[in-house]
């Protein structure tokens, strides 16, 4: 519970509400809006609300209020939680993960922004070079990434285009001393389309803006649907042109990388304004003369480019042929090769900066155990118009986040007590390890259906993962179509199937789930990349150096992909201590003053705040083991200091807690001491720091 704050202000916890209800709630969470305070929390897990205007709570003298400092010893803020992270890595050499969720444009990066600029502001006090090395490339390395994976999307001007995970490393200090990223699902189909309204990633344009010629600007046609690089006034993109190519200098990236990765940007662009045609049964490219412009650009012969574009080999039985691409096929393998060279960019870029900021020369056993916090900036639950494939996987993700924060929160919190022979007031909540399992099950999960289906040789369509999925999910409480039930009107289309999330039901169209599964790149286009003169592209395509003979014939579908990479995610997370940051967006027209009740709510309601206040109320803030909590306090109290003959260690603390009249607060399990109020410890410890 934060102090020094005024109840004209609202409820600073919403543990402290009068009566939990959505009502109350949503009161408080408005009220503090309209008075600035767009942090607050729910025992230890910070609930935020974009303000959508700058504010002057992130500076220097703020840092300074924060550090060091107990969670409840000043008004909510990001700082309190990186701190409470950060403490609990250092004095208890724990590893911590912070955990930042909410939708689309609730400010999810900007916190995880705020929470690495605190972590470098109050690490280093000596000055290290080295650690100031490392605390440079972190931050640099946000400019880098959001430059090649954010775009501007109707929600959001600068909207995360894939998921990240960032480790950083401390020594035995404290001080940070590298970091690892990882990525998640880039949405690679945004190269080659974008909805009305929306832009392609900020890469392409501030290539655009840097190269300052205008014909260039006017020749990219078909895969940036706008153009003006003017239109947006929160976007600056020759200044961040220059802002990115410094950032990867600094990081380390060579001259010949860079203008490698802007001539990559170049090729699609490119590869945007290439059409074919027919003549008769061939096959052919229209505007030829960008063939050796992609020539140049790929190091490579213009023949080969015209090869890859325009034929594919097969292997039949003993014979390898070239088989000519239909003008369909040719028209799909370029978008294929589009959206391929860009993710497969997006990977080395993420890969190259793990190189140098990696933790090198670390020995345990000089410099004792290296410790993690881990922030992860996540896409939030996505219901959309239209719901495809990237949908799912994204909300399947959001369904693996929440069942680890109910393990992690709630059940826990309840076993604990029912462990502990604590009195405990059941408190019911949705567990949605159903919906999970209804997703990622072996042989029967939707991913399981859909990879199956890709595997069946001959045309599969959609329609017949469809059918599938009804044939195996008809009864599944979760799932359901228009197959399955004809007269729900909420569902309009013969190609939808709904799923029932924890936030709320979804409708997806099957169509391109097939596509999107395989996700193929004829090898021809792999083995054209590597075989370039080129030796940073050539080492992107590492894979290209196999014959049609030797590749796989099923490599792994994104989808098994994606969920292997949730599961370990998952499986990583699990092993940290986390604390929560969940984001809210007030609005969808991006307004400082507007809170839009029905909105907020909706949100309220997926994130699971009301839950969470419960199971908070119904709970304990601190508990400790008996000894350890006699170790730390024992010198406060005449019964335990100096050391009389001590009864058990459980009859001590009893009395010594009953010395300092805080029997009404806590209450005594088999192993622990639980302690309600935060306060308490708060005072103990205050106590203690004046022996
Ligand atoms: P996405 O899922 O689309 O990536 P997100 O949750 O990461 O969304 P952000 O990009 O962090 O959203 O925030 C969107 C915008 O909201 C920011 O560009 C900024 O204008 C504003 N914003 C977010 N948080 C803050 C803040 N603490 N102070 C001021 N403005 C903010
Ligand atoms: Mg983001």
């Amino acid at each position: 519970m934060a102090e020094h704050e005024s109840l004209e202000f609202g409820k600073a916890d919403f543990v402290l509400l009068d009566n939990v209800s959505l009502e109350e709630f949503m009161a408080n969470l408005k009220l503090r809006f309209e008075k600035g305070r767009i942090y607050t929390y729910i025992g230890e897990v910070v609930v935020s609300v974009n303000p959508y205007r700058a504010m002057n709570i992130y500076g220097r003298d703020t840092i300074e209020q924060y550090k060091g400092r107990e969670l409840y010893e000043r008004p909510p803020h990001l700082f309190a939680i990186a701190d409470a992270a950060y403490k609990a890595m250092k004095r208890r050499n724990k590893d911590t993960c912070i955990v930042i969720s909410g939708e689309s444009g609730a400010g999810k990066t900007e916190a995880s922004k705020y929470i690495m600029q605190y972590i470098a502001a109050i690490t280093n006090p000596s000055q290290r070079a080295e650690v100031e090395r490392v605390k440079n490339m972190l931050l640099k390395s946000n400019c880098v990434l959001e430059a090649f994976g954010n775009a501007k999307t109707n929600r959001n001007d600068n909207s995360s285009r894939f998921g990240k995970y960032m480790d950083i490393n401390f020594d035995f200090k404290g001080d940070p001393i590298g970091g690892h990223i990882n990525n998640y699902l880039l949405e690679k189909s945004r190269v080659i389309f974008q909805q009305e309204g929306e832009r392609s990633f900020h890469s392409f344009y501030q290539h655009m803006s840097g190269i300052r010629s205008n014909v260039r600007k006017r020749m990219f046609k078909l895969y940036l649907m706008y153009q003006d690089l003017s239109a947006f006034s929160s976007i600056n993109d020759s200044a961040d042109f220059k802002a990115v190519t410094d950032a990867m200098k600094v990081i380390g990236f060579t001259t010949e990388e860079i203008q490698t990765v802007y001539k990559i940007l170049a090729t699609i662009l490119h590869l945007g304004n290439l059409k074919f045609g027919s003549d008769g049964d061939v096959t052919l490219i229209e505007n030829s003369k960008l063939v050796s412009v992609l020539g140049d650009l790929l190091s490579t012969k213009d023949e080969n480019v015209e090869k890859a574009l325009l034929y594919r080999t097969v292997a039949t039985g003993r014979d390898v042929i070239d088989k000519q691409h239909t003008h369909q096929e040719a028209s799909y393998g370029r978008d294929a090769l589009a959206k391929a060279i860009y993710e497969r960019l997006f990977c080395w870029i993420v890969g190259r900066i793990n190189d140098i900021i990696e933790v090198k020369n670390y020995d345990a056993r000089v410099h004792g155990k290296n410790t993690v916090i881990g922030v992860l900036d996540i896409y939030g639950f996505e219901i959309f118009q239209n719901n495809s494939f990237e949908q799912f996987c994204i909300n399947y993700c959001n369904e693996k986040l929440q069942q680890l924060f109910i393990q992690l929160v709630l059940k826990q919190e309840q076993e604990e007590y029912e462990r502990e022979g604590i009195p405990w007031k059941h408190i019911d909540y949705f567990n949605n390890q159903i919906i999970v399992d209804l997703v990622e099950q072996q042989h029967k999960g939707i991913f399981a259906v859909l990879d199956e289906a890709c595997m069946n040789v001959g045309k599969v369509t959609d329609e017949m993962f469809l059918q599938a999925l009804n044939g195996k999910l008809a009864k599944h409480a979760h799932y359901t179509s228009r197959k399955l039930s004809p007269t729900d009107k909420n569902l309009e289309f013969d190609r939808d199937f709904r799923i029932r999330h924890y936030a709320g039901n979804v409708a997806y169209s099957v169509v391109g789930f097939i596509d999107k599964n395989k996700d193929t790149l004829f090898q021809d286009f792999k083995r054209l990349l590597y075989n370039s003169s080129n030796p940073v592209l050539k080492a992107m395509w590492p894979e290209g150096k196999l014959s049609i003979t030797e590749v796989t014939k099923r490599p792994l579908t994104a989808a098994t992909l994606f969920k292997n990479s949730m599961i370990s995610l998952v499986e990583n997370l699990a092993r940290k201590e986390p604390y929560y940051v969940r984001c809210i967006k007030p609005n969808d027209v991006k307004s400082p003053l507007l809170f839009e009740h029905e909105r907020c709510k909706h949100q309220v309601e997926y994130l699971g705040l009301l839950e969470n206040v419960r199971v908070r109320r119904a709970g304990f803030a601190n508990r400790q083991l008996y000894p350890r909590f006699l170790q730390r306090y024992k010198m406060i109290s005449e019964f335990t200091w100096p050391n009389h003959d001590l009864p058990s260690d459980k009859e001590a603390v009893k009395r010594l807690l009953q010395g300092c009249g805080f029997e009404h607060d806590v209450a005594y399990g088999k192993t622990k001491v639980f302690i309600r109020t935060p306060r308490t410890i708060f005072s103990l410890e205050e106590q203690r720091a004046e022996m």
